[in-house]
């Protein structure tokens, strides 16, 4: 299938369009570089530069590929930053998502694939989260999610559109060619493995007065390979019908499990202090992903906390500058 990757120079959206590639399916990569890499861009894939922002810019690219269905990787997506500038998801990520949506109706592409977000359920205390579980988005970022989300269900109710929904917990790890590398770096595991590998002093742990088994945040960390192999079944299950997956492996760590995982794949010192709490961060985000295992036979392949760490070290031992190496 032709298949159009917006963010897919970013981190989830390039490991994905390698692994559509992978799989003989064709690529067509949207990006404005305001955040990915033109490097972690597969070579293979058709690259257009350009802005959600600019609906003449995506109808062009719609228009000169055809692409049969869309994967959305693209928006800005973290929760602190989100709690500073709400107006930049509030406004931006919601916009860019129907000028996205809007050109796959106008030219004709009937299959939509939505990154979406665990942190549509706030702070649930400590029961795993399912497809059923209630919204009560936890900050401007996964507000503007909820609204692409119940966007999408409109569109497919009034024009010939099926959409997959998949909400991610915590993406990490990497592939032997692409890996987690953002400007700045915000995200646990990546800071942790700069730290062990020399690049920073210190890791600072965002909270240890949480009510938690060790006090730090737990979270749900899902191999960004697994997450691919999910994009790739529900293009085959929108085929016939909408869909809404949780993505994660249904075991959470905290973020000094985390570190300590790090400690032992490494076997390099990593120094850290406690810091505030971060604003916007639940205590726990834990998946139920029975849905999509049961209904499209989806298997997390690298479900341990070790080998995502080891993949994400290995990563980052072969590009230690990221895409700018
Ligand atoms: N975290 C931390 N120190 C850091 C970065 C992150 O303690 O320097 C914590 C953060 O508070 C959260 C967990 O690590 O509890 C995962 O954060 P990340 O930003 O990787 O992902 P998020 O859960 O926000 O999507």
């Amino acid at each position: 299938m032709k298949v159009l990757v917006t963010g897919g120079a970013g981190y989830i959206g390039s490991i994905t369009a390698e692994v559509l590639l992978a799989e003989g399916h064709e690529v067509i990569v949207f990006d404005n570089l305001s955040q990915g890499h033109r490097a972690a861009v597969p070579d293979d894939a058709v690259w257009v530069q350009g802005d959600l922002s600019e609906p003449s810019a995506i109808r062009r690219a719609m228009m000169a590929h055809r692409p049969e269905a869309v994967m959305h990787f693209a928006a800005k997506s973290l929760v602190g930053d989100s709690i500073v500038r709400p107006f930049a998801y509030l406004r931006d990520n919601v916009v860019e998502g129907l000028n996205l949506i809007e050109a796959c109706v106008d030219s004709g592409v009937q299959r939509f694939i939505l990154s979406s977000t665990a942190n549509l359920f706030g702070a649930p205390g400590n029961a795993v989260i399912d497809e059923k579980a209630p919204i009560a988005p936890g900050s401007p970022y996964g507000e503007s999610k909820w609204t692409l989300e119940r966007a999408l269900d409109w569109v497919s109710q009034t024009h010939d559109m099926r959409y997959a929904i998949l909400r991610y917990f915590n993406a990490a790890g990497a592939s032997a060619q692409r890996g987690e590398h953002h400007v700045p770096e915000t995200h646990l595991i990546p800071l942790v493995l700069q730290v062990a590998a020399g690049q920073r002093d210190c890791m600072t742990v965002f909270g240890d007065d949480y009510d938690t088994p060790d006090g730090t945040c737990i979270r749900d960390y899902i191999h960004v390979l697994d997450l691919a192999a999910a994009h790739l079944l529900a293009l085959g299950a929108i085929e016939t019908d909408n869909c809404t997956y949780h993505l994660g492996n249904g075991g959470g760590f905290s973020v000094r499990q985390v570190i300590e995982t790090a400690r032992t794949v490494t076997g390099r010192r990593i120094p850290e202090a406690i810091g505030q709490r971060r604003p916007g961060d639940p205590p726990r985000l834990v998946a139920n992903s029975d849905k999509i295992r049961r209904e499209l036979g989806w298997q997390p392949q690298f479900g341990e906390l070790e080998q995502i760490v080891s993949s994400a070290w290995q990563w980052h031992q072969a590009f230690p500058k990221g895409y700018e190496g």
